[in-house]
């Protein structure tokens, strides 16, 4: 057997490594040091945020922001059910309950008309996710929120890098969440960053991400004493990784290019099977302006999907199916006492998605990952 394409992987080099002895040898080991105030500073350009917060993960960022949102018991968030459980957790964590909407069948992204009809009186903010770095729709997404008046928080977990119309991911809502989990374009193997236009959110979110203290109020000079004034945690992150953050936020656009090459490549590769209506492919919507984080397929049966995954393994490629809908997952199920909704795109799509290797170095690696990915593929579905 030919060697195997890995689903992924980081793009690091000697200069992680060197960033990193750099913040070893000063000894500035803890969070919020030289390094992260340069990261911070570097995401506040790159994504045009007033405030940019690096924390241990998106995770936590989202938890962050529900909580500096007021959002506990009572409150509705509402959200895709096609999504990682962190979108989900975060508002459990805080007391609010998730409220699970559809998708929409091209972008796999949030579906705002079903979502709209999910509103009651308790719903108190939606949390979109952009989904593989293609932004949900925008004019939609900001009339929800003029038309209902809710918070908005974006898990732009894979939108690092990413915009709409020129403005990054992330910045439209009140919050904007990035993740930097070594499955990410952007990495640092665990992290994340929260990101506000809002001064008093970002004063509350500064709080609660330094364990309920004014500390980093203190540190300014502005207060002459650190005291505990509200609910927080441990949501800063070591300078290590900061560093290590900071060199591939610098590699961005190397990153970017070299992973829309490799997604080029798959959507040429499969365009003759969507002509014969045996998948489809992704779609960028207009005004979408991606960072390449995934590359999926969606098969018209899901015995095909099923049938494709296991030539694939068989062949080395390492291609995977994605999230298992949460409206339909035991927690899920639990969460919702009995009411579990039907989400028809959810569940259709959930079953025939696949998505294929993808990484900077994948055509330095494999050149041949697209002639020997369009052979298993031929081959299953002639
Ligand atoms: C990766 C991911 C997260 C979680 O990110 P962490 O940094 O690992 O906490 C949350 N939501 C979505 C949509 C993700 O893809």
């Amino acid at each position: 057997m030919s060697t195997v394409i890995p689903f992924h992987k980081p793009f690091t080099d000697s200069q992680e490594h060197l960033a990193m002895q750099h913040v070893l040898t000063a000894g500035t080991l803890r969070g919020d040091g030289p390094a992260s105030k340069r990261v911070q500073q570097l995401m506040r350009t790159v994504t045009g945020s007033q405030h940019a917060f690096f924390t241990t993960s998106c995770t936590h960022a989202l938890e962050i922001a529900v909580q500096a949102l007021g959002i506990g018991p009572g409150d509705e968030v509402i959200m895709p059910s096609y999504t990682f459980v962190s979108t989900a957790n975060a508002v459990l964590m805080h007391g609010g309950k998730p409220v699970f909407c559809d998708i929409m069948p091209d972008t796999l992204n949030m579906d705002f008309n079903h979502a709209s009809r999910l509103v009651t009186a308790r719903t108190k903010a939606i949390i979109p996710v952009h989904y593989a770095g293609v932004a949900v729709d925008i004019d939609a997404m900001m009339k929800f929120k003029s038309t209902h008046g809710v918070h908005i928080i974006e898990d732009a977990a894979q939108g690092a890098d990413a915009y709409h119309q020129g403005k990054h991911l992330g910045t439209f809502g009140d919050f904007g969440c990035l993740s930097f989990h070594d499955t990410k374009n952007i990495t640092c193997g665990e992290g994340g960053a929260l990101l506000t236009n809002n001064p008093e959110l970002a004063r509350r979110a500064e709080i609660i991400r330094e364990k309920g203290t004014n500390r980093s109020a203190f540190l300014r000079g502005e207060v002459d004493k650190y005291t505990w004034i509200d609910r927080g945690s441990s949501y800063i992150q070591s300078d290590l990784l900061a560093a290590v953050l900071e060199v591939q936020w610098q590699k961005r656009t190397q990153i970017k290019e070299l992973r829309a090459d490799a997604w080029n490549q798959y959507q040429r590769l499969f365009e003759p099977f969507e002509q014969d209506g045996k998948l489809k492919r992704p779609v960028i919507t207009p005004g979408a302006e991606t960072n390449y984080h995934t590359y999926f397929v969606t098969t018209t049966r899901t015995e095909q999907r099923d049938i494709l995954l296991e030539a694939y393994k068989q062949a080395g490629i390492q291609a995977s199916f994605h999230y298992i809908p949460l409206h339909n997952s035991p927690f899920g199920k639990k969460l919702q006492e009995g009411n579990v909704p039907h989400l028809p795109v959810t569940e259709q799509m959930s079953e025939r998605i696949i998505r294929l290797p993808l990484y900077p170095a994948i055509a330095v690696e494999h050149p041949d990952f697209c002639e020997r990915v369009y052979e298993i593929t031929a081959r299953v579905l002639k």
